[in-house]
């Protein structure tokens, strides 16, 4: 039997047209039409008044860094609970990572740990330059706390919207609602270009800095001149191709994802009311007000460590994947400072998600009939765990 992924490219059909055309143009450098109109299709999805195409979602967010003007010894915050590439840009420019942990109800920046840190950051005088909010899983931060305390104190917000591209707060877009969003187009990602990202804003001038600094920053002048550090972070005519196809199944896709998580939810739900010593399982909420692209389906579970419901599903033929580690317990990051959302516990939220969480198998192509395999795999390792209690 065909190993089931936890999530893979999925095309639409209409990629190759987009890179025959750049081919018969011979659009094959990293700029031309695809990249125009995929910019302008994320542009008109996501209500972003700007956008600039990029090699990938961390070249996006270190742009963003850059725009902000974080330097050396300059602190950023951001989440714990995420992915490295969420964090480690803030390092490229010399500046430090600061951690916040989670709040429990959607996994993402919890705002009391932030108004701690803020308010820390405040008397010694180091606020920090810029907060990074990420949209775990596809599920949608408490922005509306988040960005109240980031007006506050005067801090600009990066939206690392990576994971959550169709994603709703209150019915604005993730990644349009802070300073600066970016996306990914990472393989993995709910749409791809092989590798790519964008960096959306309302600031036009932030836009073309953006643009100008991913193509290695070249002044206006008759030869090469150059008064700033510039990049080489230009997403390629024939990537973008696959970008404007792919947008034209986003839609699609977060649908089949939300089928995906329904399906899993009914599942357990079934299960944990049939059996009484059945594991309690919990997924990730979607909050009122909240719309999530259910990029991954995730579960949470009692008294069971996910390593061994991973490696179940392993020996079954199934790809299921641990939550994030948080980064404040990676060895790269052993010195930066962490801010837990209840300092007078010894595991902090973020280390709980990691020790309590797993990725289920989340690929669009996956059938019912294989999702219902994965469902029974699941039910039985937690129906063995539950008896041998
Ligand atoms: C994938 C991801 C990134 C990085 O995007 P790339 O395109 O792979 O560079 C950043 N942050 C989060 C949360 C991600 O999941």
């Amino acid at each position: 039997m065909k190993r089931i992924p936890l999530a893979i490219p999925h095309m639409g059909g209409k990629e190759m047209d987009y890179i025959k055309k750049a081919f018969a143009e011979n659009w094959i450098a990293p700029v031309g039409p695809n990249v125009d109109l995929f910019e302008e299709k994320v542009r008109d999805y996501t209500g972003a008044e700007f956008a600039t195409a990029t090699s990938s979602g961390t070249a996006a967010i270190h742009l963003a860094l850059q725009l902000l003007d974080v330097t050396q010894g300059d602190t950023v915050f951001c989440p714990s609970f995420t992915f490295a590439a969420s964090a480690n840009p803030i390092h490229y420019q010399g500046a430090q990572a600061v951690f916040i942990d989670s709040e429990l109800e959607t996994w993402n920046m919890s705002p009391i740990a932030l108004e701690r840190a803020l308010l820390d950051a405040k008397q010694n005088n180091q606020l920090p330059k810029a907060i990074i909010v990420v949209h775990i899983y596809g599920q949608p931060a408490k922005m509306t706390e988040i960005m109240a305390l980031a007006k506050a104190y005067k801090v600009p917000i990066v939206e690392d919207a990576a994971e959550s591209l169709g994603s709703l707060y209150q019915g604005v877009q993730t990644g349009t609602i802070g300073d600066i969003g970016i996306y990914s187009f990472n393989g993995n990602k709910i749409i791809t270009t092989s590798g790519g990202g964008m960096l959306v804003s309302a600031n036009e001038a932030w836009a073309q800095e953006a643009k100008f600094l991913s193509e290695q920053a070249k002044d206006p002048a008759p030869y090469y001149q150059h008064e700033k550090i510039g990049y080489n972070y230009r997403l390629s005519n024939v990537s973008a191709g696959i970008g404007c196809g792919q947008m034209e199944v986003l839609q699609e896709r977060i649908n089949q994802k939300r089928l995906i998580f329904e399906r899993y939810k009914e599942g357990f739900t079934r299960y944990m009311e049939t059996f009484s010593n059945f594991p309690r399982i919990t997924c990730q909420q979607e909050i009122a007000g909240t719309f999530s692209n259910r990029w991954l389906s995730t579960i949470q579970m009692e008294g069971v460590h996910p390593l061994q419901l991973k490696e179940a599903l392993d020996a079954a033929g199934m790809e299921g994947r641990l939550l994030w580690k948080p980064l404040h317990l990676q060895p790269v990051f052993q010195k930066n400072r962490f801010f837990a959302e209840d300092p007078n516990v010894n595991i902090s939220n973020a280390q709980r998600l990691f020790e309590s969480g797993l990725c289920l198998p989340s690929a669009t192509q996956m059938t019912s009939n294989e999702q219902h395999r994965v469902i029974q795999t699941v039910a039985k390792f937690l129906i063995q765990a539950g008896e041998s209690k």
